[in-house]
């Protein structure tokens, strides 16, 4: 660390919020970390996420790559399962252009799976002809244990608090008022999900993010349930959906499926037609009914939660940074959020952000 043991704010206790402070901590920093809610209620809510190397942006590829390392990490130190051992499959013409971007990481296995590979690895899938493979470090996220995991480490950090600004003050520091408190530090990291652009403009800083509304659904596994399942992507449109996600629950007792549907956000934030969210999950248990025949199409659980995307991609990640504030802001950063922690909290350390997550590199471009 360059700057001896900087006090640091850090807003936001979802998953990247967590993985920042926990970086911080780990480098001997003096750390606050705001969040009026329960540690992984926004953004980062539910039990399962999916891990995948597949991105169209190589750099992104190699950015979750260096983020499996350190799950694996965190496995290891803290004695818990935090990626699922069954691969992550993905269906659908897309694959070649995947593998063909995996291609020269010679250290992520991926195969090619044929029609009977593909029914024994995923026995609750529809009879399936479309091309298949299989990312075998790939897995579902433990996304509660992950979350449970850091909450433990940084109950002392933890203040609830909400947070009604962030801004540069004198000497390089940076303010942070909250409902109760004001108090001034070396750097400040914004990691509120919906929240973060909003904080980030009274810093001085504008963030393209849009906004949606995403709905996931969970459905029980018929019969016993198998060993191992894989989480799976669907590209194919052979079942009439072509963006669905999906990933098992710890036991694989139960699955989860998503559409990459979503309905839209209003100017002032509300929905703009709350029964878009209904017409998407009616669809995604359609859909469940058409392409995964081993689950019952009766929904158990919703995870209800918002997107925000950036305007280079679904995948794509930016920090805005300046003054002492530095504001994340991506879609599907779960996976990400080890790496990502360990790069906020290296730029709040005074020791440079990674230029590829700045936002004119566009790291997850489409
Ligand atoms: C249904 C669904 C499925 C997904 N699937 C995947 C997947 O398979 N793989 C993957 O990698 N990603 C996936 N994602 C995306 C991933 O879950 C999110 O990108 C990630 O959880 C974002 O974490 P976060 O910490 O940035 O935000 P959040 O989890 O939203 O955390 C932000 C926190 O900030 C707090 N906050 C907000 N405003 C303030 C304020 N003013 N003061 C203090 N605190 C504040 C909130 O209370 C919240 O706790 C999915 C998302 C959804 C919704």
């Amino acid at each position: 660390m360059s700057h001896g043991s900087p006090d640091v704010a850090v807003v936001g206790a979802g998953i990247v919020g967590l993985s920042t402070a926990f970086a911080l901590k780990q480098r001997g920093a003096q750390v606050t970390l705001f969040d009026p809610a329960p540690p992984g209620s926004g953004q980062s809510a539910g039990q399962s996420r999916l891990f995948r190397h597949a991105h169209n942006d190589p750099r992104l590829v190699d950015f979750v790559r260096h983020s499996r390392a350190l799950w694996r990490q965190w496995e290891s130190d803290w004695g818990v399962e935090l990626i699922s051992d069954g691969g992550s499959v993905a269906i659908g013409p897309a694959i070649d252009r995947k593998r063909k971007t995996l291609d020269p990481f010679n250290d992520i296995p991926v195969r090619t799976l044929d029609p009977p590979e593909l029914r024994q690895r995923l026995p609750i899938l529809a009879p399936c002809e479309q091309p298949a493979m299989l990312d075998v470090d790939g897995g579902a996220i433990r996304a509660l244990s992950a979350i449970g995991a850091l909450a433990d480490r940084l109950q002392d950090e933890l203040v609830a608090d909400h947070v009604l600004s962030v801004r540069p003050v004198s000497d390089g520091q940076a303010e942070v008022r909250t409902g109760t408190r004001c108090d001034d530090f070396e750097h400040v990291v914004v990691c509120a999900g919906r929240g973060t652009a909003t904080l980030a403009r009274g810093a001085g800083m504008a963030i393209p993010v849009e906004v949606a509304a995403h709905v996931r659904l969970t459905f029980p596994v018929r019969g016993d349930a198998p060993e191992r399942l894989p989480t799976f992507q669907d590209g194919s449109g052979a079942f009439g959906e072509t963006g669905v996600y999906a990933s098992p629950y710890p036991g694989n007792r139960f699955y989860s499926v998503g559409l990459s549907g979503t309905a839209q956000v209003s100017d002032d934030g509300s929905l703009a037609d709350p029964a878009e969210l209904a017409a998407v999950a009616d669809r995604t248990t359609e859909y469940v009914e058409r392409a995964l025949p081993g689950l019952e199409p009766r929904p158990v659980d919703y995870v209800h939660c918002w997107a925000t995307t950036l305007p280079w991609g679904e995948d794509g990640v930016g920090v805005w940074s300046a003054n002492g504030v530095s504001a994340v802001v991506g879609h599907n950063l779960f996976k990400q959020a080890p790496a990502l922690g360990e790069a906020l909290a290296q730029a709040a350390a005074g020791d440079g952000l990674p230029e590829q997550l700045r936002p004119e590199a566009r790291l997850g471009h489409d």
